[in-house]
Parts: C-alpha cells; structure tokens; sequence
C-alpha cells in the first residue's frame, strides 16, 4: 500500500504549509534520509577515495563504487553498461558531445539548451533536428544516415513523449547510438534501457543531492570516448618522456580504465552516497505517478475555467500565459502568496518559439504536491487577474 501525501510530505524537512513549491521540474526537495546520509559520509565516512589503503580511504571508495552499481540497476541497466558520475544532466552531455566521433547527429524537437547546444559546438558535423511535433521517423533529412540519435525523453515544457519507444525500436534503421535527456524522466518513470545507449540525469531533480549527476553509458561507447578532463585519478601512469628537458616538456600518460577515465580529480562521493539515499527513497515510495497525472489534470481543468488563460499542451507539466500578463508578472504576483513557480524560456527557447510561444509559466508537481496545493494556486491567479483588470 503506498503511503498518504500527507505522510510522504513529513519525509522532506523543508516542506510547509506556508508555502506552496511548484518548481520540480528546476529541483526537488530532498527526503530527510538523503540528507542524513550525505551528513553521515562527512561526519563518519569522509576519506578521499581510490587513493588510501587505510581503512577509512577504502570504505569511502567502497561507498562510492556500490553507488554505481545501484545506480545502473536503478535504471534497469545490465553490465553491459558502465556509470559515470558527472555533475548533472549539462555536463553528460557535455562529455559525450566532443568525447564521440561522429558526423550526423539527429536531435529530438524538445530539447533543453543542454541538449542542443552542446551538439553544436563541433562545427565539422552535421545536426538535424525534428520540429516540436518530434516527427523523428517523418523527418525527411533521415534517409540520409545518421551516428547518433539525442533526444529527451520526456520535456521540460511539454512533459513526457509518448512516442519515445517507438522512436527508439526505429531508430536502428537510421542512427547506430541513441542519447536520451532523462533528466525529467527519472523522477517520474521507472526507466527502461531498451534501445538506449547513453542515457544522462541529474540527482537534484529525484530527491537527490545537487552537484552529482550520471552517465549510463554502453561499455563499448565509453571504450571509444575521449575524457574531457585530464588530471589525477584517470589515468594509471605518467611519466616524462625520454628525450624531455625544460625547454620541451613531453609526457606519456597511460589513460585509466572506463569508467575512472572520465573522473578526473576528487569526485563527489558524498553526492554518489545521497544519490543512492535518493534511490532508496524512490525504490520504498514509488514514483506517484498516477498521483501526479490526476492532479496535473485537476489543476488544468480549474485553469482552463478561468478566462484569458492559455494553458500548452502536455500531461505531465503545465506551461501557460495569462493574456496581456508578462509571465514574470504572474510568478511575481504567486511569489507574494507564497506560491513558487518558474517563469521564463526554461532553458528550451527554441521549442516556445516553434510554438509561437514567448516566456510561459511553468508550474512541476512531486510526489509531496496536494490538491489543497492547487486550490491555492487557482486562487492565487484569479487574483493576479483582478489585480491586472483582466477578468
Ligand atoms: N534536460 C532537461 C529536459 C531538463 O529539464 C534539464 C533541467 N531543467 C536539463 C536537461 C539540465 O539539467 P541540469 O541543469 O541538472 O544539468
């Protein structure tokens, strides 16, 4: 039996009744044993990790290397799959973009800036990418072959893309690597691998800590990549070259194995420990999804009742404008009745603008997000109208 909101709300210290936290989608709040952990490692556990042979060294190490293998089989990863711990979703794909070697790459039509624009930087390949619709398999630039395939699997304006299975079980036909954005998805799906090769997600935005983020990655892709930081801890030897002298430094350094390869220096072991506190949590409580659909649903309906509001598609988010109100406006005004909200492009401008769409209002719902909660926003924004003039 899944446990009452009003129960789950009592596992996240900074949840209130003064306030009203609608900005998920951003990062979520973070369950009181995801911080107990995390304060745990540094009042008992803190050691630097792969470096020490004493005791406490090896149980840091121990800590962070178990954090892999629950995170690869969180996501239903098999061992033909390695992780690699990274800050957050920007910086997997940061790695992967320059790290491959490819010539045409296909983009989903959702993407966050953190999905484009990282692809864009390598001015010898070719990028295409499929309209808001994500009409992937209609696209006509596709009959021409591509290397890689990246797209989100669920957007952070529109909310999830139905058709992502269908899109991945074709993608054989035209691209041989697959990248899926599941920074939204974690949080509210239980992920499946099936026709992924590289999948990429934060850990703030699923009860986790900021500041640690993850690479699922096939061992064979991860072989074949190029590190993008170079320093301590990813690589095994490094030595002066023979003929080096002071005038021409020359060094051989003999790269790690995947994936400490890609870790240069200190990594976030603390963040890896209440990311698998994160997982925990998850794997106890569910991920509400149900919940989460019905009261997104009773939330556009009641915005839908009230004139010159104008919600965008999507189940599982909501975005929308209020006529003649700068969308600023309308998350300043919530602000002042202690609703929380994110206004703006959210970082996906290029999509709001195929949509004829300028900056929206977005309001993410979690786990911990009640009805009473949306009843307070409905009655916040009909005030936000009065005050406007525009009932
Ligand atoms: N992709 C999507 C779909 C997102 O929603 C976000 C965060 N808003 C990101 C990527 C980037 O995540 P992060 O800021 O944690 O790197």
């Amino acid at each position: 039996m899944s446990r009452s909101v009003s129960e789950i709300r009592k596992d996240f210290p900074q949840i209130s009744d003064d306030f009203v936290y609608f900005d998920n989608a951003a990062t979520t709040f973070k369950p009181q044993s995801v911080i107990d952990a995390m304060t745990h490692f540094y009042e008992s556990k803190n050691a630097n990790v792969h470096r020490g042979i004493y005791d406490l060294s090896e149980e840091a190490t121990e800590l962070y290397e178990n954090a892999r293998t629950i995170v690869r089989q969180f996501v239903g990863a098999d061992d033909s799959y390695e992780v690699v711990f990274v800050r957050n979703t920007t910086e997997a794909i940061n790695l992967v973009a320059p790290g491959l070697d490819y010539k045409v790459v296909i983009l989903g039509g959702r993407e966050h800036h953190s999905n484009l624009l990282p692809w864009l930087q390598n001015e010898n390949i070719v990028v295409h990418q499929a309209d808001a619709n994500n009409d992937i398999l209609k696209h006509p630039k596709l009959s021409t072959k591509a290397d890689i395939l990246a797209i989100s699997a669920w957007s952070n304006v529109l909310g999830k893309e139905t058709r992502l299975n269908e899109i991945l079980n074709n993608s054989n036909d035209y691209c041989r690597i697959r990248l899926v954005d599941a920074a939204q998805w974690v949080a509210n799906e239980k992920i499946s691998m099936n026709n992924i090769d590289l999948l990429a997600f934060s850990g703030h935005k699923m009860y986790g800590p900021m500041g640690v983020g993850v690479l699922v990655a096939k061992k064979g892709l991860l072989e074949k990549m190029r590190p993008l930081y170079w320093g301590g801890e990813m690589v095994d030897t490094v030595h002066r070259a023979t003929n080096s002298n002071w005038h021409h430094t020359s060094i051989e350094a003999q790269m790690a194995d995947i994936p400490q390869r890609f870790e240069a220096g200190t990594p976030n072991v603390a963040g890896a420990v209440g990311l698998v506190a994160a997982i925990e949590w998850i794997q106890k409580n569910g991920y509400f999804s149900d919940e989460k659909i019905a009261l997104y649903k009773y939330a556009r309906n009641k915005m839908r009742e009230i004139p010159h509001i104008n919600v965008l598609p999507g189940n599982d988010i909501i975005c929308f404008t209020i006529d003649g109100v700068h969308p600023h406006d309308v998350a300043q005004s919530l602000n002042e009745d202690k609703i929380y909200v994110r206004s703006g492009f959210h970082c996906a401008q290029p999509l709001l603008e195929e949509l004829n769409y300028g900056p929206v209002v977005r309001v993410s719902l979690a786990c911990y997000n009640t009805k009473s909660e949306v009843d307070r926003l409905i009655i916040a924004l009909k005030k936000v109208q009065k005050k406007m003039g525009i009932e």
